[in-house]
Order: structure tokens, then sequence, then C-alpha cells
């Protein structure tokens, strides 16, 4: 038990339970029968195409398969509807407690390519003082690297694409650092998503050595599928150039192993061996109830969960990777409660984080930047077993 106080949007003091006394009932919140913890932030989102799933009713299946959807769907979004569907969907996740989100935002096919560019700055400025919104390109290898330039300049932050899906991924690859090396910005590249694609991780990672911009290979599902040797000379070279690792549990098992009915491949990087090897790693959801992807709660202990069983992280280590270790993917300040950190900070009913995590308790208090943004509370009741009534007759 402690008492923390906040002051300008940071942790003041963490000192032992009751030493702060009773505060002003106005800007103290109890938390017994809580558990605070550092907000969690998700390093890779699309909340472009968030909450798509009901309009689009894709079949159910693999990338392509989601990308074909997504594609014949995209030509008739508006840049209000795009930002309905964003400001939902980041609005939901806040309330779950994530205080940052990093968004990846498609360069569209057809004669206005900016409308999910626009529609997501304006769901950042609206959001302003809820949640911290991070921006970044995504475009396949024929959208022309003006519209990686035009959405930079309508203020996105970083350059990402997907080379994996480009006929030669590192010439694709090469075109997108070289893009982000021009303007000075950050890399978040969707890399090598799949279960058999050519190895690109090693090479994106040798590129960028020395590079003072943020640099993250988000999937990296491919990393999984390496026997130990190969797997460890590519987490090597990661390690060297301090590259940031985002895997995405729920949209990756959804969407690879198709193909295999037996011995069904988990869609997921190598997360044991990165997180051993002290690979900066983080996690998201990815997508939310489109194309690619039916389901998602919109809650990080979801992501974390499925860390757990599906990558067999400890409790802790799955927690980190949605809280701490994502905000320093994404180049945010650290946060938590600890004196001098951000205060973004999460409550949720329970005493511990196993329980937490196991419950998803919907109890919840949000903060961020130092500010009550978000309350939660569920109210659930049980009929007695002792008062239910008895129907003999239809045993
Ligand atoms: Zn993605």
């Amino acid at each position: 038990m402690v008492d923390v106080r906040l002051d300008k949007g940071r942790v003041a003091e963490v000192v032992p339970g009751g030493t702060l006394g009773l505060g002003d009932p106005d800007t103290t919140l109890e938390l017994d029968d809580f558990l605070l913890l550092t907000a969690p932030a998700d390093p890779h989102a699309h909340l472009d195409k968030a909450l798509s799933w009901d309009a689009i009713r894709p079949p159910m299946g693999d990338l392509r398969l989601a990308i074909e959807s997504w594609h014949a769907y995209s030509d008739q979004m508006t840049v209000d509807e795009i930002a309905d569907r964003a400001r939902t969907q980041a609005l939901t996740m806040l309330a779950h407690g994530t205080t940052a989100i990093r968004s990846h935002v498609d360069l569209l096919p057809g004669p206005d390519p900016l409308r999910g560019v626009h529609a997501l700055i304006r769901v950042r400025q609206e959001l302003r003082g809820l949640l911290d919104l991070q921006l970044v390109t995504l475009g396949g290898y024929l959208t022309p690297t003006e519209d990686h330039e035009a959405a930079l300049a309508a203020g996105v932050d970083l350059v990402g694409g997907a080379p994996h899906l480009a006929p030669d991924a590192l010439i694709e690859l090469a075109r997108l650092l070289e893009t982000a090396r021009t303007h000075g910005v950050g890399v978040d590249v969707h890399t090598d998503e799949s279960l058999d694609c050519e190895v690109t991780l090693d090479v994106l990672a040798r590129a960028v050595v020395g590079w003072t911009a943020p640099v993250s290979a988000g999937h990296c599902v491919r990393l999984g599928t390496l026997d130990g040797p190969r797997r460890d000379e590519v987490i090597a070279d990661v390690l060297a150039a301090d590259l940031g690792v985002i895997a995405n549990p729920i949209t990756n098992l959804y969407l690879q192993g198709w193909e295999s009915d037996v011995a069904t491949p988990r869609g997921l990087t190598a997360v044991r061996a990165l997180v051993d090897a002290g690979v900066r790693f983080a996690a998201g959801a990815d997508n939310v109830r489109d194309p690619f992807n039916p389901l998602g709660r919109s809650d990080a202990l979801e992501t974390a969960m499925l860390l757990v069983v599906a990558g067999h992280l400890s409790v802790d280590e799955a927690y980190a990777a949605v809280s701490t270790g994502a905000r320093d993917v994404m180049g945010l300040a650290p946060a938590g409660v600890v004196p001098g950190a951000r205060a973004e900070l999460l409550a949720v009913r329970g005493t511990d984080l196993v329980g937490v995590v196991a419950t998803s308790s919907l109890d919840r208090y949000v903060i961020h930047a130092g500010r009550l943004v978000a309350f939660s509370e569920t109210h659930t009741q049980v009929a007695s077993p002792v008062l239910l009534p008895t129907y003999p007759e239809a045993r």
C-alpha cells in the first residue's frame, strides 16, 4: 500500500500508505482494492481500419484475403467515415487504459490518397489532452514516394510500409529508409509478416545502425520460424542496431497458419528469444474488428494475456511489453509509479498483476498527464443458488 502524489503531469511522491493523510476529495482517488500500474501504450494500431468488419463483412482468412477485402472497401471511405471509426476506437482503448497509441495510416489508392491521414490528424487534434497519438505512413510498393512525403508534410510522424508484400522486398525497404532519412524522421516498418518470406529484419537492422531517429519493426513473424542459430544471428543484428521489435499476437495468430490444419504454427515473432536477448520489445493489438482480425477487446490486458499463453512470457514480462516497453519503443518519456516519471497510470481492481491480467476487471481509473481521463465501474448480480426455484417436471 502506497500513497502517490501527482504534480504537473508527473509522479511527485510515492510514500508508504497513510503518509500523505486525507486529501481533498475533489482531487484524491481512493484506490483500495485496486492495483496501480503504468498505463498501457499501444505501439501498433490501425485506427483507420478499426471497426470496419461490420460494414465490410469480409470472408475469414489470411493476410492476402484481408488486404483484398480492405482494398475493395477503401474506395468508398470518406474522411468523416474514417474519423468516426478511428475516434470511437481510440476512445475505447483509452477507456481501457491505453493513453498513447501509434497508428499506421494507409496511403490510399485513387485521387485522394491522404483521406486516412486527414482523418487521423483530425482525431489526434480532437483527442489532444486525452491521449498521445503518433502516426506512421503505410503505403504499398506502388505508392509514390511523393504520397509518403505529402503525409509527412501534413503532420504524420514516421515513415512505414510493408516491404514483404513487394515483388522485391529489399528495394522497397531501401526506398522507405531513404525517404525517412531524407526527411529526418523515424521508421516503423511492417516486417516479414509471413511464415515463409525472405528475411529482411537483419537487413533493416544493419541499415539503421547509428540512426538517431527511432526505428522499429512490427510483426517479424518470420523470425519466429527460423532455427535457433539463424534466429540468434538476426537478433544479434537487431540488438546492435538498438531496433525496437513490436509483436502483434492477436492479429498474427489470426492471420497466419490458415494453410496448416495439423500442428498449426503460431503467427508470432520469436518472443521468448527477443526478451531473453534484451531487445527493446513491445506488443500491440494491431487490427481490431476489421478484415485483418474480426475480434479484439481494445484492451492491452488482452494482448498481455496472449503473450503469456502463446509467447510463454511471464506475466510481468508481458505487461512490460504493453506498457513500459511500448513507451520505450515509441520514444515516449518513462511513465509509471516512480517519482519523476510521467503520470500515465492505470488502476485496475485487483491485488496482483497475475490476477489483474487473468480477470481483466473493467473497474478502472485511467490517468493521462496527471489528469483522470476515464473511469469505468461494473455492476454484477448473481442469484443466490438457495433461492432458485426448482422445476422437477423439466428434468
Ligand atoms: Zn499492422
